[in-house]
């Protein structure tokens, strides 16, 4: 016992100028980058008129518990959907049944009305019309959006009830007929295409409708083009977790067999689109809520 006492510590010993060392060449950047990701907290100590001392937390700034709402703003009051799902107040609906809504907010990728039929309170895909895309632009956002595979099955693999969400006209979670329906598991619904399967499938029937709850982070690029933040994804399918705070390592676009698409700098708003993948797959509920980076 004694000697395994005395050999841990000689090699605790030896171990400290390595450990040193390797402190020495952690380059000063990294070591600042972590204490700026730490709140600034400040402690200080008062005397009440009771006599009694009391400790003060502030946090970046900010007194801990602070009632006066001009020094802690009080979060804007949103109201939320009357069922789960629905919008609430402060989102932007991109889709909500009818025909005028889907001509107001959506049209082909070159700017024009699109050829996807609205069929029964939903926008549906047709073959050959080509992805929508929403006339407005986003970054960062919320996204809340229900979706249909076809009731009458067709295809397997991938062929069976591919459509797609893309973010910023350009990162795919992958919709796809994955009920009983193998394919790779980073292309099955839910997946970040070709770069993170979901974590559990939680597909429901052919023709029944799913909903895909996503928080999207974008990506940063510096004016050189180079990727200086990289986007994240949380996603719940069916209310069930599936994405959580993934960090996409690039692109999602196709690329072979076995390769998907390297970032590529793009402008902060972006369309949000949906694929065409020759499969009619419906849409409806749409609604974003953009979020600050
Ligand atoms: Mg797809």
């Amino acid at each position: 016992m004694d000697q395994k006492k005395s050999s841990l510590s000689a090699s605790l010993c030896f171990a400290t100028p390595v450990v040193a060392l390797a402190a020495a060449l952690v380059p000063p950047t990294a070591v600042a980058e972590e204490d700026m990701s730490k709140p600034e907290i400040k402690v200080e100590r008062k005397k009440e008129p009771n006599g009694r001392e009391q400790l003060y937390m502030f946090i970046d700034g900010v007194k801990v518990h602070e009632t006066d709402t001009t020094k802690q703003p009080l979060p804007p009051v949103v109201t939320p959907g009357e069922e789960p799902g629905d919008a609430p107040s402060d989102a932007i609906v991109l889709f909500d049944g009818t025909a005028e809504s889907f001509a107001a907010n959506w049209t082909d990728t070159k700017g024009e009305t699109s050829k996807w039929k609205v069929v029964d309170g939903a926008m549906e895909s047709v073959r050959r019309a080509g992805y929508v895309q929403s006339k407005k632009k986003f970054g960062s956002c919320q996204l809340h959006i229900e979706w249909a595979s076809p009731s009458k099955v067709e295809g397997d693999g991938q062929g069976r009830g591919n459509s797609g969400v893309f973010l910023m006209g350009t990162y795919e979670i992958q919709v796809l007929d994955s009920f009983q329906n193998q394919t790779y598991a980073d292309g099955q619904a839910g997946a970040l295409y070709g770069r993170s399967k979901p974590l559990v499938n939680a597909s429901r029937k052919p023709g029944e409708w799913q909903s895909y709850d996503i928080i999207f982070h974008q990506p940063k690029f510096d004016e050189d083009g180079k990727v200086v933040k990289r986007a994240t994804f949380t996603v719940l399918h069916n209310g069930v977790l599936i994405q959580d705070h993934v960090v996409l390592s690039g692109g999602t676009g196709w690329a072979g067999p076995h390769a998907v698409t390297e970032y590529k700098a793009h402008p902060d708003r972006l369309p949000l689109s949906l694929q065409d993948h020759g499969n009619p797959v419906r849409f409806r509920n749409i609604w974003v809520r953009e979020l600050k980076d």
